[in-house]
């Protein structure tokens, strides 16, 4: 993992979902916050050294909220170019797809044969290589989740 990746770790709060997801997609460490309250995300945030993610101007206000990036826009491919921007992040293809976008948890390899009859009959026969996430137990194959991801990322202008 690179040095850039390992070095941060984001907050989003319920006001940025979909931004959650995308920053997992493009594989940085981003917890979700499961309380509207600024003051609950303010202190996971600060307990556990994470950049917060916010549309919330409240929270972005506060005094302790020094690591904070204020998101004005609404779209969330343009609030993911906006964080990148402002936290001079590059976005590191091998990182797409390492975390579940469910729950941030990274993914592990997983034996072919056991994930037989636990995914399409067709995905089985033309998929090698499998992942899996140890808290929820969904199943990637990223060789064309990657790939779509990768496209999408393009398509955007963010790689
Ligand atoms: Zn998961």
């Amino acid at each position: 993992m690179s040095n850039r990746y390992a070095r941060r770790k984001f907050l989003c709060d319920p006001t940025v979902g979909r931004l959650c997801r995308y920053m997992r997609m493009i594989g940085f460490d981003t917890g979700m916050a499961s309380s509207h309250s600024a003051k609950d995300v303010l202190s996971v945030a600060l307990d556990e050294s994470r950049t917060i993610l916010t549309r919330n101007t409240i929270l972005a206000g506060m005094k302790l909220a020094r690591d904070v990036v204020l998101l004005e826009e609404d779209d969330p491919w343009r609030q993911l170019q906006i964080v990148i921007n402002e936290c001079g992040l590059e976005i590191d293809q091998s990182q797409v797809l390492t975390r579940c976008l469910e729950d941030n948890e990274p993914l592990r390899e997983i034996a072919k044969a056991e994930v037989k009859g636990r995914v399409w009959p067709y995905v089985y026969q033309t998929q090698e290589r499998f992942y899996t996430c140890p808290k929820c137990e969904r199943i990637y194959w990223p060789a064309t989740h990657v790939k779509a991801m990768v496209s999408r990322l393009k398509s955007h202008g963010l790689l």
